[in-house]
């Protein structure tokens, strides 16, 4: 039978996705020396089997073998005090190979019954201190292992807190938390859940709820977001408990070895006297900066900071540590690479590169391509701000303005409605997690730079202010308030992340600075790249900031958004109305001015690199006002109204998507494929004689067979007689074009994949709608990841890995290239990364693709020879 129990002195060599994230840094630690409690892991393997059988054979032998060698190492004995030894007492923690913070419930003080609180109270002389720990032990048990609700526990404290006629735990008496523990022991017995008394039956149900924890919702949802795979499993750690809540020469802290927040090198961090760890990451209280502890207690200062340093050492990364005090003796009880914001993600990788510790390709390796969108995010503009109604602490950087909610339905309501909004909290819980990941900014009363609300926001990218103490929020009444003021849901209020302000109303903001270490570690980056890099852009103001970004030329420049200015939306309109030729030559003409005048300031925008132009894509309809509106008009008499509302239900479609668009429309309405194409052409030549460089391309949509193309590529031929011939395109977004590739291929000198539509077509899902489904689909793992956000290799890519071969044979000087949301993706470019010649990004997102790009060079045969 093979071991799936390890001490940590037995750990050496095994994989963090064996021991977890927890066990592995655990085991990790102390074989570098540092001072951990002794500890067991059961590794993630026992979990899947678990979940996958109900039971794994033999595993609870060998863990009661393993905590007879705990025993042995702290000369305690479970479940049982002697003399003056207490009880060994253990925590029960989880830990996934992947870092889920507050995910999955971890159980303190386990091994503690009536006879057990006797002893520890002896052997501490403490008796305040063993109830305290014992009623801990029953509401945390009472929760995560017999499902009760905390509320329950709570209320109760509170009720006796109020009997007593004291606001804070700390005033209760050891009779009282004796009284309490009694409460909570009665309860559990009397909802048909009795407390175990027994330590074994405690460890082995607290061992149970650890595995089961996985499947709980919030890991679920924190999973799907973060697209980790559903089946890795969590191992469990049972280590011995040390205490940080003995007095004032005790405490438990969290510590950086950099500032998470900035990058800035050094000791960073938190610390709570006298208390237990829960309390710090749950943003109870608030904690002190660990800065204090050179005041009052400079030794653990600096042992801290010797920690820190053999940390980064080893790990060869900024760390993330928790640690606890017992009675002035430092233990470490948990460490991993710390969650940081791009910004210091990127100072951090640059910085250890310079320093040695790593290696310049793996700063590049290091930084999460995706997230270099939030280094661009703005800032509120000081000159123009306001006075700020509060100030907390700055948890994630960057400004956001929003509508004030106070809850997740609130946040889902306004959301829903187009309406950014700013969460608001007294703190947060994993509960919270969705209407955090749809606002735009978190806000909350309470808790430090290392609570919830703080992680999680820099994880998902989105400003935080954490703390604001003045801040009183009444959720309920869907209210909060600043001393004398007050504001109500849907309030619009701006939060700086940066630097802790939050102001009333909508502040003007500045788009931040570009970052001179972001551009340096571009330039290490560089050498890897081989794939393109252009921008999707529309406008010359998108393609200016593309090229400020690095875009080597525009991969998608889309035609229809041109149609819809003010002045120009009627001309449409003429020319869906249009009776005549003279009509609509006339249209036409309108129109063909307008476009020529964009295109020359798009071509003028990226001189010297291509544009790929896409040709008109959507239905005609789409340019006409909303059916009730025409009806409304048409009613009171307009004639225009009335014509154009015959027009729109002639035209009305019952699945657009899949209608009269596209190539379709372009080959039954030649004169706009003309127009088009003449206004693009005009415009370069007219460019040419001022002396500019226009590099144009031209491309077509939705095609699904080869006589489309070529019928089109006809009409092309046309204006490239008089004018001269520019690069014909296909887009290849429906799956008959990429099983026709070979067809297709030698008809056009590029292919430029559309894998929005085609990521539709093949699943057969629209993402219009798929909303109502898509999360809950990736929820219950019927999909590992939502395909509208990250390309699915599997079947999308699979099409195109295909029409990439047979199109290439079929034409070797074929180009190939994406344009889909997709290209800006880290994971899709990394995938497309050796298959295409280029990706094509919306402009923030250009960044994103070249370092991904980068990354993906850095991973082929080059990277591994070293
Ligand atoms: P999470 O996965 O949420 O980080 P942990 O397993 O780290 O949960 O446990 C939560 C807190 O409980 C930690 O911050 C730590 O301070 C405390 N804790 C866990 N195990 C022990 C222990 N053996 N002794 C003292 N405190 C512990
Ligand atoms: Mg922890
Ligand atoms: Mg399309």
């Amino acid at each position: 039978m093979n071991t799936r129990v390890y001490l940590l002195s037995e750990a050496r060599g095994l994989s963090r996705d064996l021991l977890g994230g927890k066990g592995y840094g655990l085991a990790e630690m102390a074989q570098a020396g540092l001072p951990v409690p002794p500890a067991l892991i059961i590794t993630t393997e026992a979990c899947r089997r678990f979940l996958r059988e109900g039971a794994v054979p033999g595993l609870w032998e060998e863990v009661q073998a393993k905590l007879a060698a705990l025993e042995g190492l702290t000369g305690k004995r479970f479940g049982h005090g002697e003399g003056v030894t207490p009880p060994l007492l253990v925590s029960v923690r989880s830990g996934a190979p992947v870092s889920m913070p507050g995910m999955m419930d971890t159980i303190l003080n386990l091994g503690l019954n009536l006879e057990g609180v006797q002893a520890l109270a002896r052997a501490t002389g403490n008796p305040r201190f063993a109830w305290d720990a014992f009623r801990r032990l029953l509401a945390m048990y009472g929760e995560v292992v017999l499902g009760e609700k905390a509320e329950v526990f709570e209320e109760k404290l509170s009720a006796l807190k109020e009997r007593r006629g004291v606001v804070s735990d700390a005033e209760l008496s050891p009779e009282d938390l004796e009284e309490l523990s009694f409460q909570y022991l009665h309860h559990l017995e009397a909802r048909g859940t009795p407390f175990p008394m027994d330590p074994w039956d405690q460890l082995q149900g607290a061992i149970m709820a650890v595995f089961r924890s996985w499947q709980n919702p919030r890991a679920r949802t924190y999973r799907r977001i973060y697209g980790i795979p559903e089946d890795l499993g969590t191992a469990v750690v049972v280590q011995a408990m040390v205490f940080g809540n003995l007095g004032e020469d005790s405490g438990t802290g969290v510590g950086f070895t950099r500032n998470p927040a900035t990058g800035e090198k050094g000791l960073y961090g938190e610390y709570l006297r006298n208390a237990q760890g829960e309390d710090v990451v749950a943003g109870i209280r608030t904690p002190e900066p660990l800065e204090r502890l050179k005041e009052y207690a400079p030794e653990l200062y600096r042992e801290l900071e010797g920690v820190a340093l053999l940390l980064e050492r080893h790990f060869r990364d900024m760390q993330d540590f928790e640690f606890t005090v017992e009675r002035g003796k430092l233990y470490l009880l948990q460490t991993r690479a710390g969650k940081r914001t791009a910004q210091a993600a990127v100072k951090i990788a640059v910085e250890m590169a310079k320093e040695g510790v790593i290696t310049k390709e793996e700063a590049v390796a290091r930084v999460e391509a995706n997230a270099l969108p939030g280094l661009l995010r703005p800032a509120v503009d000081r000159d123009r701000a306001p006075e700020p109604i509060l100030k907390g602490l700055p948890a994630s950087p960057g400004a956001a303005v929003g509508h004030a909610v106070f809850s997740n339905e609130a946040a889902e309501r306004f959301n829903a409605q187009g309406l950014p909004t700013i969460l608001v909290r007294p703190e947060t819980t994993p509960e919270d997690i969705t209407g955090m990941y749809l606002s735009r900014g978190i806000l909350t009363a309470r808790g430090g730079l290392t609570s919830h609300a703080a992680v999680v926001a820099r994880g998902l990218g989105v400003p935080a202010v954490v703390g604001a103490e003045a801040l009183r929020v009444y959720p309920e009444e869907g209210r909060a308030q600043v001393g004398g003021l007050e504001f109500n849901e849907g309030e619009v209020l701006t939060i700086d992340g940066s630097t802790g302000e939050v102001y009333l109303g909508a502040v003007a903001l500045v788009e931040s600075a570009g970052e001179a270490l972001l551009q340096e570690l571009l330039a290490w980056a560089e050498p890897h790249r081989r794939l393109g890099v252009r921008a999707n852009a529309d406008t010359p103001e998108d393609a200016q900031r593309a090229r400020a970004f690095g875009a080597e030329g525009i991969g998608l420049c889309r035609t229809e958004h041109m149609f819809f200015h003010e002045e120009r939306i009627p001309w449409v309109r003429r020319l869906i109305l249009a009776r005549t030729p003279e009509e609509e030559a006339e249209a036409l003409e309108r129109l063909f001015a307008f476009q020529k005048t964009d295109f020359k300031e798009i071509l003028k925008a990226m001189d010297g690199l291509p544009v790929t132009v896409r040709l008109l894509d959507p239905p005609l309809h789409e340019f006409l006002p909303p059916l009730p509106d025409l009806e409304e008009k048409a009613r009171a008499g307009d004639e225009e109204a009335q014509a154009l509302l015959e027009r729109a239900k002639a035209l009305h479609e019952q699945n657009p998507m899949l209608g009269f668009r596209g190539v379709r429309l372009l080959l039954l309405r030649p004169a706009i494929f003309r127009m088009q194409l003449r206004a693009l052409l005009e415009a370069a030549k007219e460019l040419k004689e001022e002396g500019f460089d226009p590099r144009p391309e031209v491309m077509v949509p939705l095609v699904a067979d080869p006589k489309e193309v070529e019928r089109a590529k006809a009409l092309a031929e046309e204006l490239f007689q008089e004018y001269g011939p520019i690069p014909f395109g296909t887009m290849i977004e429906t799956p008959r074009a990429a099983l026709l590739a070979a067809e297709i291929a030698p008809l056009v000198d590029f292919f430029s994949f559309g894998t929005n539509d085609l990521t539709q077509m093949a699943f057969g899902l629209s993402r219009d709608d798929a909303g109502k489904f898509l999360p809950r689909y990736v929820e219950e793992g019927l999909f590992p990841f939502d395909p509208t956000e990250r390309l699915d290799e599997k079947g999308v890519g699979r099409l195109l890995r295909l029409a990439v071969e047979e199109g290439r044979r079929a034409n070797p000087r074929l180009k190939l290239g994406l344009c889909g949301e997709h290209g800006g993706e880290a994971r899709s470019v990394q995938f497309v990364a050796d298959l295409l010649d280029y990706t094509s990004a919306s402009p923030f997102r250009v960044l994103t693709a070249r370092l991904a790009a980068a990354q993906a060079g850095l991973k082929g045969p080059k990277a591994l020879a070293r």
